[in-house]
């Protein structure tokens, strides 16, 4: 009987170490930028919400910005109102690890840091 039981449990413990090492070696799903952004700002985030800079409502990722007047279309093409071509915001790449917001990857700092730092109440 107690062998029997000290076979099952060492059956156990091989098995929970097969799992863990296939767990290790699960591929990282991609990067794939930000879900919602603000226009105005240029930053972007995970969840829908007020953009933390500006204060208005951000927007679904994905849409076309108009290079010259600023109007969005969900489609890239020229502008209805000035005939400019729309452009896709997607170089909101770079997350902060800080506050979990997206930025233009050209920039050097995070822009909601930043503006945290500069209006913190002292
Ligand atoms: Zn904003
Ligand atoms: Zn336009
Ligand atoms: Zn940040």
């Amino acid at each position: 009987m107690w062998r029997t039981v000290a076979w099952v449990l060492a059956v156990v413990l091989v098995l929970n170490i097969a799992a863990q090492a296939q767990k290790g070696t699960k591929p990282k799903p991609a990067q794939t930028g930000p879900k919602y952004i603000c226009l105005m700002c240029k930053v972007g985030a995970d969840k829908q919400g007020k953009c933390p800079l500006c204060n208005l409502q951000m927007l679904k990722a994905g849409v076309y910005v108009c290079t010259g007047c600023g109007a969005m279309a969900d489609k890239p093409g020229d502008c209805a109102q000035c005939k400019k071509p729309m452009v896709k915001l997607a170089s909101l790449a770079k997350k902060c690890k800080v506050c979990n917001y997206y930025s233009d990857k050209n920039k050097k700092e995070c822009p909601v840091c930043e503006y945290r730092k500069k209006t913190k109440p002292k």
